[in-house]
């Protein structure tokens, strides 16, 4: 049990498998990663909320082009982008969330902003994208969001489909980002941002966004965020669930974030990952694929990233 701040980040579940990850790479994740965690960090320090942390570092995340979100976000197969983000106040489980949006340069802010700007939860298209202008968020232009890596992903994807190859890598499919938090109040927040899925189809919106499936929270139980096959997560309605087996069944974090993760993800074909923290500051970070880009600090302790087991 702790008093104090508890933030943990990931970067997504869509990591290279080991033996092509070099170490030059490994180590721009590393780095990468601790600066965010310093960034949310900072906040919780100053006595910031769990929101204002997760939302800074989401932000931080979106604008790192090592990661699926913002800047460096995957292509849908018609070559574009559209971007899914979700954030989740623990305190009283207001929520906000946009799907399929490209402009914005920090889809969590617009998300936050839906969640405090107007009387809805999830917001698409033009109207979500009002909502950016009358809040004054920063937009960009396609090529601000265009990396040759995730081109390359694409086009490698598209001749594989083509050809009948594709395999299930994730590093080449999917990614995301996010953060939980626990500030000094004992405030729970949750916010996840990603692209989505390399070569999806214009339309196809994931669990990111999906208030339940990868972002969820609220102090009594948990604040969730979640990365991996999407269509599985919503299934399973990963966040959720997590929350209902602590309150219904009483379980651990632990307990329930490792259940919905190992058993019944994996039963189900659902590959990736999940960070979580609940009201005394306990981190978990479970995921069921070769590894997930993440990271944690608790006040008083130093912190720490890791990409593999
Ligand atoms: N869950 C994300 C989606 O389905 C992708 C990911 O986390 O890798 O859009």
């Amino acid at each position: 049990m702790t008093k104090g701040f508890a933030l943990a980040i990931h970067g997504g579940a869509g990591v290279a498998p080991r033996t092509q990850m070099t170490s030059q790479r490994e180590a721009a994740y590393h780095a990468a990663l601790s600066r965010v965690l310093r960034i949310g960090e900072d906040i919780l320090a100053a006595d910031g909320t769990a929101l204002d942390a997760v939302t800074a570092a989401v932000s931080a995340l979106e604008d790192e082009p090592l990661f699926n979100a913002g800047r460096g976000a995957v292509f849908t197969r018609d070559g574009t982008h559209e971007m899914d983000a979700a954030i989740m106040d623990g305190r009283s489980r207001r929520a906000g969330a946009v799907a399929g949006i490209a402009g914005p340069r920090n889809p969590v802010q617009l998300a936050r902003a839906v969640m405090e700007r107007t009387d809805h939860v999830m917001m698409i298209g033009e109207g979500a994208l009002a909502v950016a202008r009358e809040a004054g968020l920063a937009f960009e232009e396609n090529a601000y969001f265009f990396t040759q890596e995730r081109w390359d992903s694409l086009q490698e994807t598209l001749r594989m489909q083509a050809e009948g190859t594709l395999d299930d890598d994730p590093s080449r499919r999917h990614g995301t980002v996010g953060a939980v938090a626990r500030d000094r109040n004992g405030n729970l927040a949750a916010a996840t941002s990603t692209g989505g899925m390399t070569a999806k189809r214009t339309g196809r919106v994931g669990d990111s966004p999906i208030i339940g499936a990868g972002t969820f929270a609220d102090n009594a139980t948990c604040a969730v965020s979640a990365t991996g096959d999407g269509e599985a997560f919503m299934r399973r309605v990963v966040a959720h669930e997590i929350d209902a087996r602590m309150r219904h069944a009483g379980q651990s974090l632990v307990a329930a974030a490792r259940h919905v993760v190992q058993t019944d993800l994996t039963a189900h074909q659902g590959s990736g990952g999940l960070i979580a923290v609940n009201h005394d500051g306990d981190v978990v970070m479970p995921y069921n694929c070769d590894g997930m880009y993440r990271g944690s600090v608790r006040e008083g302790e130093p912190a720490h990233t890791a990409v593999y087991d």
